[in-house]
């Protein structure tokens, strides 16, 4: 009988503060919204157009701590979890802005967090915390080694107390717009380790002194505003403390990372998803054709229904993923299944909100063009639909190995 009470009341306390946790993501995704609503489309057409960088949105979403709500309290962050962190990039993304410019120092920061010394985290994650420091980017593709990370090129020799980096990367996102990056680079010949993923190593860049040091950045004109570069080093000299996590466990150091990634990616497909969702039910019931709303055809209503039912699936993934990252559980199956549905189900939704607008969607001041083209990324990067597919069949149907 004790045992039936104490157990109601365990299930009761668990029951309150899964309310208690819900109601403060309400006020997250509140706060983010008002925050979003000061920055209207057209500030982001006007990016679009200009390969231009919203500094002022970064800005503010630092200042109001949104930035960080990963980094713990004690480095001057929120110390939240990945499901906080998730509502803010869908929230970003729902409003019409484009989270790209900024989502990468959610997640590139944990590898300081995990990974990073005692010192290094004390020098930097308060100031990231801050908005001193921009941690926005990282260097892992090289123009011959996508997918296939471990067999990069680039490589970093130590020499006394420093490391000479050279080699080449691509389509490294927001370089000029960051202080730091995470390099990945091998510091052990492929030939002299016994697995490929061994002999790699993670470096923290100060991008500022590398730049014209050894370090070439040229910006790629792509089809979105997200500001890739692609980076020469050449005899790149950096300080041997800028080594992140043990020299030739860099790999462990980027897959740590990924996870988050991949949630983080995810939740911001749902937000793109959700935007076009509301773009697109809004003008089906308010157009007139042959003096009815198209929204009253079915041919028209039930794409929208369909693309919102699996808008939403693919959340419940997401929050699924993000759930158990949080309490510290394996979620590599959940974080990819959640990136894969979610980047599908938003581009099914930008395609059903093109098509809701007529000729009207190519219009550039509609914006569904410039979300369409921001979305589509998701199904290439940060991992491709096709090595998500071969790691569920791998990893979790213990099928063969594929490549
Ligand atoms: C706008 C943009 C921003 C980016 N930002 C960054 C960044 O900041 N930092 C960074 O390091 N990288 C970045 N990337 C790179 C991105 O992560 C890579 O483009 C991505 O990992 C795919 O690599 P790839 O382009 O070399 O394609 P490849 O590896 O050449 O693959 C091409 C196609 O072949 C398929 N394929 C390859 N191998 C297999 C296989 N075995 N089975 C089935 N299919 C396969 C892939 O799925 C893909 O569709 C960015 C890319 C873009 C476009």
């Amino acid at each position: 009988m004790t045992k039936t009470m104490s157990g109601d009341a365990a299930e009761q306390n668990l029951a309150i503060s899964n309310i208690e946790k819900m109601a403060a993501i309400e006020h997250i995704r509140l706060s983010v919204r008002q925050l979003c609503a000061k920055f209207a489309e057209d500030y982001w057409l006007q990016m679009d157009r200009e390969s231009g960088y919203p500094t002022e949105f970064v800005r503010e979403l630092t200042d109001s701590g949104f930035l960080g709500v990963l980094i713990p309290e004690q480095y001057g962050g929120s110390g939240l979890g990945v499901l906080e962190a998730a509502a803010v990039m869908e929230e970003i993304c729902r409003s019409g802005a484009h989270a790209g410019v900024c989502h990468a120092q959610m997640y590139v920061m944990g590898s300081v967090l995990r990974h990073g010394s005692e010192e290094q985290k004390n020098t930097y994650l308060p100031k990231i915390a801050r908005g001193e420091l921009r941690l926005q980017s990282f260097g892992v593709t090289e123009p011959t080694t996508g997918t296939d990370t471990t067999s990069l090129q680039t490589t970093a020799k130590r020499l006394g107390d420093k490391y000479v980096i050279n080699g080449q990367k691509v389509w490294i996102s927001r370089i000029e717009h960051s202080d730091l990056m995470v390099l990945l680079a091998r510091t052990t010949d492929r030939d002299k380790v016994s697995k490929k993923t061994e002999g790699l190593s993670a470096f923290l860049l100060d991008v500022g002194s590398a730049k014209g040091n050894g370090l070439t950045i040229q910006p790629i004109e792509s089809m979105i505003n997200h500001h890739a570069c692609e980076l020469f080093f050449d005899d790149l000299e950096i300080p041997a403390d800028n080594l992140l996590g043990k020299e030739g466990q860099g790999f462990k150091v980027i897959l740590d990372g990924m996870n988050a990634e991949r949630i983080l990616i995810a939740a911001e497909c749902v937000g793109d998803g959700r935007y076009f969702i509301d773009k697109a039910s809004a003008y089906a019931s308010q157009r007139q054709v042959f003096n009815r709303p198209i929204g009253a055809n079915q041919g028209v209503q039930f794409p929208i229904a369909r693309a919102y039912t699996q808008v939403e699936a693919a959340a419940l993934m997401v929050e699924k993923a993000a759930n158990l990252f949080d309490g510290g559980l394996p979620c590599g199956a959940e974080a990819n299944m959640a990136k894969m549905l979610a980047s599908e189900a938003s581009w099914q939704a930008g395609d059903i909100c093109m098509q809701t607008h007529g000729g009207f969607a190519f219009a550039k001041e509609y914006h569904i063009e410039r979300k369409f083209r921001e979305t589509r990324l998701y199904q290439i990067a940060p991992i491709s639909t096709n090595l998500i597919l071969s790691f569920v069949a791998e990893h979790v149907l213990d099928m063969p190995r594929s490549y």
